[in-house]
């Protein structure tokens, strides 16, 4: 079957009136961007109120249904043929053959649902729905209409310039077009959590920036390729993200040497979030993200988020936060970052982590050991954030 376009179906809710045209013109520009990942020629033009992507040359056709479904704001993306008018009789054997090509098993129920742009089409749409229903069902023994619940429900709308013809609906990433609600900065390490939380934020319509520490030598450059993979996976989704990689190895022996070490984990998470927030408000975000979840190591018990959370001001997203391993592994897995995660590469915290280290640190205790820091930390930090290393990935 050779379709000449995609209809791109997307949820109304909220986007009444004055943010209707802002969340459009978003979601064109994103689909642009997928599609150039795309071998073909496409158009994506906004009309009448609705997204077309026309194709203009051949194309693969698996590659454009999967670019466009990392697009976030796509609910539906129907598939369409387009056919010139050449008269009713023509159009009806058209139809007849879309269903045998579509459908070859013949069994289903269905309804035509025809609409009329063009009014000066002979027939109008009930006309339309009766006589191309009936030409099915002569052709098709074993076709029936159910017009309460169909399992093909097939579209037929007649337009200026061609009659669009579809009746295939794939799901869409659904969410919201990103950069239509801010910007972000993902604490994105090598493991399985963060890209997860990445992703469920980005969903939301919101830009990500990612920071990643990275603390050579103990730390390698595979590790921090690893993170640069997983940034590009989520960026097929997140549009390219802006991944800043800060040299941490200093600083975390600077930690190591002066702080008792069951504290070392909670105060290394401390400075990262420092250092984040730090180059967030300097990039304008609204926010940090992380992919803690509540218990899942000793750093992320409710005492523990408690006190690296008092670092800092900026809201801290942790939308994985209730979810249990497993369900963070399904969307990892969804969203194809399960794989390249769970490559057995160090991350800096293994390395410095204590064989017990504090579940339950008090603040109190934990400001009092980051006193020993105050000879050099602050130019420690300066220095860090000074230095980070731009990396653009894109998908
Ligand atoms: P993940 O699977 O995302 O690595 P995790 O379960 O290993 O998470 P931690 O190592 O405690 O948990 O890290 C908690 C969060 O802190 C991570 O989800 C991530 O957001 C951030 N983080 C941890 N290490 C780094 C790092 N080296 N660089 C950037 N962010 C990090
Ligand atoms: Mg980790």
């Amino acid at each position: 079957m050779k379709y000449h376009a995609f209809l791109i179906k997307y949820a109304e809710i909220g986007i009444k009136g004055k943010n209707r045209y802002l969340f459009e013109d978003a979601l064109v520009k994103h689909i642009r961007l997928a599609m150039e990942r795309v071998e073909g020629e496409f158009e994506v033009k906004k009309e009448s109120g609705r997204i077309y992507v026309q194709a203009l040359s051949d194309y693969d056709y698996d590659e454009a249904v999967d670019a466009l479904k990392h697009v976030f704001g796509i609910v539906w993306i129907c598939p369409v043929v387009q056919l010139k008018d050449e008269g009713y009789d023509k159009l009806a054997e058209q139809v007849v053959e879309y269903m045998g090509n579509v459908y070859p098993q013949g069994d289903y129920t269905f309804k035509v649902h025809s609409r009329r742009a063009r009014k000066n089409y002979p027939k109008d749409s009930q006309q339309l729905n009766a006589d191309l229903g009936e030409a099915i069902l002569n052709a098709y023994e074993n076709a029936r209409v159910d017009v309460h619940n169909p399992q093909v429900l097939l579209s037929v709308e007649v337009r200026d310039t061609c009659i669009n013809v579809y009746s295939v609906s794939i799901p869409g990433a659904g969410g919201m077009p990103v950069g239509t609600a801010g910007k972000a900065m993902l604490l994105l390490s090598g493991g399985i959590d963060s890209p997860v939380a990445g992703y469920m934020i980005a969903k939301r319509g919101v830009t990500i920036e990612a920071v990643y520490f990275h603390a050579p030598p103990y730390t390698s450059e595979r590790a921090k390729q690893k993170v640069v993979d997983l940034a590009k996976l989520v960026s097929k989704y997140a549009t390219p993200i802006k991944l800043h990689v800060i040299n941490f190895t200093d600083i975390q022996l600077y930690i190591y040497d002066a702080c008792p070490h069951d504290e070392l984990t909670i105060i290394m998470r401390r400075y990262m979030m420092r250092i984040a927030e730090r180059i967030a408000i300097k990039d304008g975000c609204h926010g940090l993200i992380t992919g803690e979840s509540i218990g899942q190591v000793a750093s992320q018990t409710m005492q523990s988020l408690m006190s690296t959370n008092e670092v800092c001001t900026l809201p801290v997203y942790r939308p994985v936060i209730g979810f249990d391993k497993q369900e963070i592994v399904d969307v990892a897995e969804k969203i194809d970052t399960f794989e390249t995660s769970i490559q057995p590469y160090e991350d800096c915290c293994t390395i410095f982590v204590a064989k017990h280290p504090v579940t339950k640190p008090n603040v109190k205790v934990i400001r009092n050991s980051e006193k020993k820091l105050e000879e050099k930390i602050d130019a420690m930090v300066e220095e860090a954030v000074n230095s980070a290393e731009i990396i653009w990935c894109k998908a």
